[in-house]
């Protein structure tokens, strides 16, 4: 086993850092508490794409990046150690092209993948409604045929990136148990998006989306008609180990940022690092977030080889997710009273570590799956 990263890896990765740092940082900073607007939105997804950041996995005959699993998810770590509210909207983007990219015709393709892969235009992926969000199935948004089109009606919930996409990739009903993925465009469909405000994560817009009798042609469907959800389910192993890289930048950053103060910060005559509970804290948190990364890479590794991953993927999305937490909260505590407030960054780092036990599986929801990996029974039935 070798579990250091190949020299091109360490090299982009360290590139990346250095730009991520230099050009990035002193945008995003002072973004991090409200929505970006649409227009720096765009100009950041372009400055971060040169690097792969966003359309690596898209492969480069299709005009992305064409990098493999492991060094775009080292790259994506990088962002989200800074920016990772960016890292986001980026991944979020990167899953629409990917979507588009696997299912779309030809002229769809034509049409909307360079411009995802150049930052010319965001995406977005409408699942979760209301009422559904762990059983995809029961999901309410019908799309009924009427000649060479179909018309959409319902109401999705949680969609990130939605006020700021000019695509979305939406899932509907079209039959007693089928569903559909249909590309709507911004320009030429009337959807209404609307921002949804939360804890944390609040640079990356997470949104509602309202389908009022939106009229789509059949050209937009994305794969075949009916067979949605299971396009929709093959994306998930993927996400999972995003929202896992995401979490560990998250970590990391409430990491360093305590490691930091610890060493700065003087109590009873000493460093507060020297105390030996105060060791303690960052011991575990060290070893939460190495624990994290090696599942995290080993996920990453085997999508890299082309192999199925659904169970590693669930172990590395519900353990990071939940290790991210325990981190960031020591991170806090370590900084005292200055933790809770605004002067410090951790504040806002452990309000970002908390979004993640939910989206792309809950932890629960991944424990079911490994469950059912295991024992070869699915709870969910
Ligand atoms: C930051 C963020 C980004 C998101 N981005 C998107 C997006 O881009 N697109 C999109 O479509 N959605 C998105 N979501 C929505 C996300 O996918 C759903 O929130 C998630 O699937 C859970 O659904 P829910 O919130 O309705 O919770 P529910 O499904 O109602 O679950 C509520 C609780 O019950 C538990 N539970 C449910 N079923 C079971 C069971 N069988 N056994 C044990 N426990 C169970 C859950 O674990 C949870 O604790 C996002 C959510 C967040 C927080």
């Amino acid at each position: 086993m070798n579990f250091d990263p190949t020299e091109e890896q360490a090299l982009a990765v360290e590139s990346f850092r250095r730009f991520v740092e230099r050009d990035i940082q002193p945008l995003t900073q002072p973004l991090c508490d409200a929505p970006y607007p649409k227009e720096i939105a765009h100009a950041l997804l372009k400055k971060v794409m040169e690097f792969g950041v966003g359309n690596g996995w898209v492969p480069a005959e299709e005009g992305g990046c064409g990098l493999d699993f492991l060094s775009s998810g080292l790259l994506f770590e990088t962002l989200a150690r800074v920016a990772p509210d960016l890292a986001g909207i980026a991944w979020v983007t990167e899953g629409a092209a990917l979507k588009i990219q696997e299912t779309a015709s030809p002229e769809l393709k034509a049409r909307y993948l360079p411009g995802l892969v150049a930052g010319d235009l965001i995406g977005c992926s409408a699942i979760s409604e209301p009422g559904v969000g762990s059983n995809v199935r029961e999901l309410r948004t019908k799309a009924v045929r009427e000649g060479r089109h179909f018309r959409l009606n319902g109401e999705k919930m949680w969609t990130s990136n939605a006020t700021i996409a000019d695509i979305v990739t939406v899932l509907a009903r079209t039959g007693e148990d089928d569903f559909t993925m249909f590309l709507l465009d911004r320009r030429e469909h009337d959807f209404k998006t609307y921002e949804i405000s939360k804890l944390g994560l609040n640079g990356w817009p997470l949104c509602q989306v309202v389908l009022e009798d939106v009229m789509v042609s059949e050209e937009n469907v994305l794969g075949t008609v009916g067979r949605g959800l299971k396009e929709v389910m093959k994306g998930f192993e993927r996400s999972r180990c995003f929202v896992s890289v995401l979490a560990l930048g998250i970590g990391q950053a409430a990491f360093d940022a305590a490691r930091t103060y610890a060493l700065e910060r003087h109590q009873f005559g000493k460093p507060i690092a020297g105390h030996q509970l105060v060791q303690s804290l960052l011991a575990q948190m060290a070893t939460d977030l190495d624990a994290s990364r090696l599942l995290v890479h080993r996920a990453l590794w085997l999508m890299a080889a082309g192999r199925r991953c659904e169970m590693e993927a669930a172990m590395a999305k519900s353990f990071t997710t939940e290790a991210v937490q325990r981190v960031a909260s020591n991170a806090l505590q370590i900084h005292g009273a200055f933790g809770v407030t605004r002067e410090f960054p951790v504040e806002r780092h452990f309000r970002n570590a908390r979004m993640l036990t939910i989206p792309d599986g809950t932890t629960q929801i991944n424990h079911l799956i490994i469950g059912k990996n295991i024992t070869n029974i699915s709870a969910f039935a």
